[in-house]
């Protein structure tokens, strides 16, 4: 069937990671290849997960990508240019929150962290923290201080800082780790609608398959380290899910199946 519009229907690339290697200590007698070869591309407004055994190369993956640590061989493009310093359109969030924020800033000090340094006028900062704020479900905390919120309301913040720049990418390395199950999930669920609402661009990396699987659009799985890409699997969930129905359901169970048998092969 031929298409007459003009408009392409293919996805935009937003991410391309192209034969990536990272080798720590290269060219000593310690040398340690985390990352062997590593390609795939991530499309605007998608949601990606990487998965992989522990110690395959997640976070040293996810550090490439940022900027943070500099490839072996290969590259990383970020709409089309290679990456070679942390990028402005990125947004960072990590497990540890708890370190993360600084405890003498109010949240909203801290959700303003970085606005002045990316160039957003004065006159829009106030409003920005508040916006940010609010899409975490946070409005009524800027005033307060991060040691007296919850750890999954510190991560919130967490997240509206990285959200205060309006990155088109946000990489978030196991940013649900270190929350109570049902914290996670509402922290899930948000991050989704936050996906949703302002049409970011999310690259996710856990251990977690059940949560790669609720939240992807699709899943990098890895081998175990030096890495390589195992299988990248789609996941057609549809755009609305649930943590009781969606988790429940055949596919998502399918889902699971094959991601276990993948990150756990039998002959390994
Ligand atoms: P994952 O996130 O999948 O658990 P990592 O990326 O943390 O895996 O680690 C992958 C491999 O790289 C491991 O063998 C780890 O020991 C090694 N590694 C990670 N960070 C460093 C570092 N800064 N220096 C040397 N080796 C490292």
């Amino acid at each position: 069937m031929s298409s007459t519009s003009a408009t392409p229907t293919a996805t935009e690339t937003v991410l391309a990671v192209e034969g990536l290697r990272k080798i720590y200590n290269e060219g000593t007698d310690h040398a340690n290849m985390a990352i062997d070869d590593v390609s795939f591309q991530v499309s605007k407004g998608e949601f990606l997960c990487i998965v992989g055994p522990s110690g395959a190369g997640k976070t040293t993956l996810l550090r490439c990508i940022a900027g943070l640590a500099p490839a072996s061989a290969g590259r990383v493009t970020f709409e089309g240019k290679p990456l070679s310093n942390v990028p402005e359109q990125l947004g960072l969030v990590f497990q540890d929150y708890g370190r993360s924020l600084y405890p003498w800033l109010t949240n909203g000090g801290n959700v303003a962290l970085p606005l002045a340094a990316r160039g957003v006028p004065r006159a829009q900062r106030a409003a920005r923290v508040a916006e940010s704020l609010q899409s975490v479900g946070l409005g009524h905390v800027e005033k307060t201080y991060p040691w007296e919120l919850s750890g999954g309301m510190q991560q919130r913040v967490a997240i509206a800082r990285a959200l205060s720049y309006r990155p088109e990418l946000l990489l978030m390395d196991e940013p649900f780790a270190s929350v109570d199950a049902q914290t996670r999930f509402d922290l899930e669920d948000l991050i989704l609608q936050v996906r949703r609402d302002l049409g970011i661009t999310v690259v996710l990396v856990t251990h977690d398959i059940d949560e790669a699987i609720y939240l992807s659009d699709r899943i990098v799985v890895l081998s175990k380290n030096p890495s390589v890409v195992r299988e990248v699997v789609d996941v057609p969930l549809g755009d609305k899910r649930s943590q009781v129905e969606t988790r429940s359901s055949d596919a998502f169970l399918g889902l699971r199946n094959h991601l276990l048998s993948l990150v756990m092969p039998k002959d390994e």
